[in-house]
């Protein structure tokens, strides 16, 4: 069952300074029952704005949204849910914990507010406060406590309600890198045992792979692509999903006589593949990982070892291709000297139109506001 769809959903803020401005662009998507699905973008994108409407915190300027099988924002009939009546949890950036309270009192705060009994309330705050690894901290107060246990009261709070649907607003963020990490797994292991729906907004591209069923980009108020974090990053239907999702290196190409050249060397092709409706100017895409690197009796580009970086788990080599540089990354057993002559071959590159400058010059507009 879809428990979250969003029909058509758009929302305008009107600026001083800079106009017009429209945040989200006619969102269609459906959220299946139990499935993790990130909002994933750069700064800008819509992100944050999507998730205040399902909410309710936001209103939309056109559209619907449905949550667990009921309307709750329908902008055509004036149809507005209020948030605590969506049957939410929420967690934010900010761990909103309440530090006049201690630990008890945090969690138990939404089952207050329902006007739950006191057996009830002491029942369900052990169970959250246990599935948290919270136990033993009833009566702390948050500032005696670390970020990390910060963030874990206001999971607990969140699921304290057992809502149906989680929407997580950059939860890890403002914690150390190892911790995200292992914050992560909680989540995941939470979502196991309540079986919720959750939406998690992040713009980094690495946890949202790792959390993940499937996951939306947005560009500039856009829906760019909808798809599991696999496909994503190996079928990528655009440039910019392209270069959101995992590193890689843009070649300027030129198509012409049946071979494909880089720019700045339109002499020695590059011995790829063309495809069937390639201009004559095009890019080329290619990960670090998805270019072989043979000696100089190689059957690829020849070229020279520009630069070498011995990386932790592998080595990274910068190789001049026409007048660009492309990056390789190899098991540190492929080993060359900075100098050294050698082959390169592209294995299975993916083509793109060269980019629109407009677009890029709209980003920027974006971050400015
Ligand atoms: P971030 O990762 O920085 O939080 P985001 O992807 O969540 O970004 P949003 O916060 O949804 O992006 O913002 C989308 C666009 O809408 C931005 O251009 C932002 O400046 C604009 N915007 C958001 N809220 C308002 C508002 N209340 N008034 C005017 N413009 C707004």
């Amino acid at each position: 069952m879809d428990q979250i769809i969003l029909k058509n959903v758009t929302k305008r803020f009107t600026t001083k300074t800079l106009g017009d401005i429209v945040a989200v662009d006619n969102f269609n998507l459906s959220v299946h029952e139990g499935e993790c699905f990130s909002f994933l973008g750069p700064s800008g994108c819509g992100k944050s704005t999507t998730l205040r409407m399902i909410a309710g915190f936001e209103d939309l300027s056109e559209g619907e949204i449905d949550l667990c099988g009921r309307p709750v924002s329908v902008k055509a009939e004036n149809l507005y849910v209020p948030p605590e009546d969506r049957g939410l949890g929420m967690v934010f950036q900010s761990f909103a914990v309440w530090p006049h309270m201690n630990v008890f009192e945090n969690v138990a705060f939404p089952l207050r507010i329902q006007k739950l009994n006191r057996t009830d309330i002491e029942q369900r705050v052990k169970e959250a406060m246990a599935h948290t690894n919270l136990t033993g901290l009833e009566k702390a107060y948050p500032s005696d406590l670390s970020g990390g246990q910060q963030q874990r009261i206001a999971l607990a709070r969140a699921i304290v309600t057992r809502p149906k649907v989680m929407l997580l607003d950059e939860p890890l963020s403002n914690l150390d890198p190892k911790l995200r990490e292992s914050m992560r797994f909680e989540i995941k292991e939470l979502q196991r045992k309540f079986n919720f729906t959750i939406i998690f907004v992040t713009h980094d591209q690495s946890e949202a792979m790792a959390i993940s069923d499937r996951m939306m980009v947005c560009d500039m108020g856009k829906i760019m692509q909808i798809d599991t974090p696999e496909n994503l990053y190996n079928r990528p239907n655009s440039r910019f999903v392209h270069s959101f999702l995992g590193e890689s290196t843009f070649l300027n190409v030129i198509v012409k006589d049946g071979g494909v050249y880089a720019e700045g060397d339109l002499t020695h092709p590059l011995g790829i593949g063309i495809p069937k409706d390639a201009d004559e100017a095009m890019i080329v895409a290619t990960r670090p990982n998805s270019v072989e690197l043979a000696g100089a009796d190689g059957s690829g580009y020849l070229t020279h070892i520009e630069k070498r970086i011995f990386l932790t788990d592998r080595t990274e080599y910068l190789v001049p291709v026409g007048n660009q540089t492309v990056k390789i990354q190899t098991p540190h057993r492929v080993s060359f000297s900075e100098g050294d002559a050698c082959s390169v071959r592209f294995i299975s590159p993916m083509w793109y139109p060269r980019e629109d400058d407009a677009a890029e010059k709209e980003r920027q507009r974006r971050l400015l506001i």
